[in-house]
């Protein structure tokens, strides 16, 4: 299939999916100059902080970088680390990737207007914390099942309504909010790339970006290419695991589709590891070895 016939149906594809008009679909076409993307697609791979061994945070990010990993994603709100984590990087090509946020317990949708402002000022203490910290953005869950008697749509209207002011906050800070589409199994609202897209495009605000997470979209994408082809320039950042959830390379999951996708838009930010790993398997070992299979699986994936 040639770039223009793919273009074409993947789009189509992603309308659909997303129940987008043709407004939208223009709004990203737009973003994307005929011939390619506007930049090579880059492969930044890095980990939650959790996931590397070591006593201390500077002994995890000389491993990360040892193994040739650029990103450092930390957890919640490290208001009170920035410190320790700007030495943990220092002078190595650690940078801190996404702030892996969360849900608030479902605040920031939260009919209750006391709960949604104090969820509001959680996300902004976050995006503070981001900026200064260098990071890509906050990933954002709106919420998780049980956090949520609303419907989806009624949500959609809520984040419509409340993510403007938080887009101009965290460009303000120099970062950004990332949506995170999640599988059926742990939310009933966001689970496609396809939703979080049209979002996106409705906010159209450089503060207000998406992710995709390989674990989620094994379940819910049909197609990794075109999902990430969909997400288009709203994506910032990817969350790495195999089909069972493990490191990369420890089952039969193909990361290539996705790097495909990924090369389409012209990826410039990181692939970070949320993952568990196979039993029997020892993270000295085992996380290396899945970089450079996912290394090749880049390799692999040609546009
Ligand atoms: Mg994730």
């Amino acid at each position: 299939m040639d770039r223009r016939t793919f273009l074409k149906r993947s789009l189509a594809g992603a309308g659909v999916v997303a129940g987008l008009g043709p407004l939208a679909t223009r709004t990203w076409a737009e973003g994307k100059p005929e011939g390619g993307p506007s930049k090579q697609g880059v492969l930044k791979l890095g980990s939650q902080e959790g996931r590397i061994p070591g006593k201390s945070l500077r002994e995890k990010v000389l491993r990360l970088a040892e193994w040739g990993g650029v990103g450092l994603e930390v957890g919640g709100n490290p208001r009170n680390r920035i410190k320790q984590i700007q030495e943990a990087i220092k002078g190595t090509k650690v940078k801190v990737s996404a702030l892996c946020w969360g849900s608030a317990g479902g605040a920031l949708v939260s009919p209750d207007k006391d709960r949604r402002n104090k969820g509001i000022e959680a996300m902004k203490s976050a995006l503070e914390t981001a900026g200064e910290l260098g990071s890509t953005g906050v990933i954002f869950v709106p919420c998780f099942h049980r956090q949520s008697k609303l419907k989806p749509d009624e949500l959609d209207k809520i984040l419509l309504d409340i993510l403007p002011a938080i887009g101009e906050f965290a460009q303000k800070c120099r970062s950004r909010v990332l949506l995170e589409p999640l599988n059926r199994r742990e939310t009933f609202y966001i689970k496609t790339l396809g939703h979080a897209a049209r979002i996106c495009q409705q906010l159209n605000h450089p503060g207000l970006c998406m992710m995709g997470d390989f674990y989620h979209m094994g379940i819910e994408e049909k197609d990794d290419e075109a999902a990430f082809v969909a997400g288009g320039r709203w994506v910032h950042h990817v969350h790495l695991a195999s089909r069972t959830r493990k490191l990369p390379g420890q089952d039969e999951r193909s990361f290539v589709a996705g790097f495909r996708g990924l090369k389409r838009i012209g990826y410039q930010d990181y692939c970070s590891l949320e993952c568990g790993i196979k039993r029997g398997t020892k993270p000295e070992e085992a996380i290396p070895a899945s970089f450079r299979f996912l290394e090749k699986q880049w390799a692999e994936a040609k546009i």
